[in-house]
């Protein structure tokens, strides 16, 4: 498939989480699906969105709602992921687009649980990992959290961190960033 490199798919994801170990039975599971459209040429982000995925397996518990704001009810109506991963692959064209997300998880969480669920991995193989890049553009010697990214290159963190849609949103920027620095 031929490469897309007009914009990068910037991604985030909230699973199900606990604060010690996982119930019995229940692995964590992908919840929202965050995603900010970066142009390319332009440096803007053109686009976003939140898909909210039901889990399986799992519940939401109030550790998880504390951490990511996301109820039970915010995904009682929610996508699978098998039907969230065709809308990225339809309406984002994610397996030929390049893809971005902050540090090795969000890829680590699809590639799991696609492999789990037996459905089809939605993405190309371009991936961009925004944190590790950062700390090689900045020569920083080690990989820093998202908050603290933005803080360091004074960038405003928006909306609600740890929520998907806002995250990738931020991501973005830092990417933007990123870019802007080597032009
Ligand atoms: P984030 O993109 O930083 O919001 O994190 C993505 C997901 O990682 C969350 O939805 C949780 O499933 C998990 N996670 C992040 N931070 C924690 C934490 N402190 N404890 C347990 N799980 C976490
Ligand atoms: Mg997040």
């Amino acid at each position: 498939m031929a490469k897309k490199l007009h914009q990068i798919i910037v991604v985030d994801v909230e699973a199900t989480c606990w604060e010690g170990k996982n119930p019995e039975g229940q692995p964590n599971e992908i919840i929202e699906i965050g995603i900010c459209i970066l142009d390319v040429k332009t440096l803007e982000r053109v686009g976003k969105e939140g898909m909210m995925v039901k889990p399986q397996l799992s519940q939401i518990s109030p550790f998880c709602t504390e951490l990511t704001t996301i109820t039970p009810a915010d995904v009682a109506n929610g996508l699978s992921l098998r039907e969230a991963g065709e809308i990225l692959r339809t309406k984002y064209k994610s397996k030929s687009c390049t893809w971005a997300s902050y540090g090795d998880y969000d890829r680590r969480q699809f590639e799991r649980e696609c492999i789990a669920k037996e459905i089809a991995y939605p993405f190309g193989t371009a991936h961009i990992n925004v944190k590790n890049l950062l700390a090689l553009t900045k020569a920083w010697n080690r990989e820093i959290g998202m908050a603290g990214a933005l803080e360091k290159l004074k960038l405003p963190l928006e909306g609600t961190h740890h929520r998907g849609v806002d995250d990738a949103w931020n991501i973005a920027a830092i990417l933007a960033a990123i870019f802007k620095m080597t032009r």
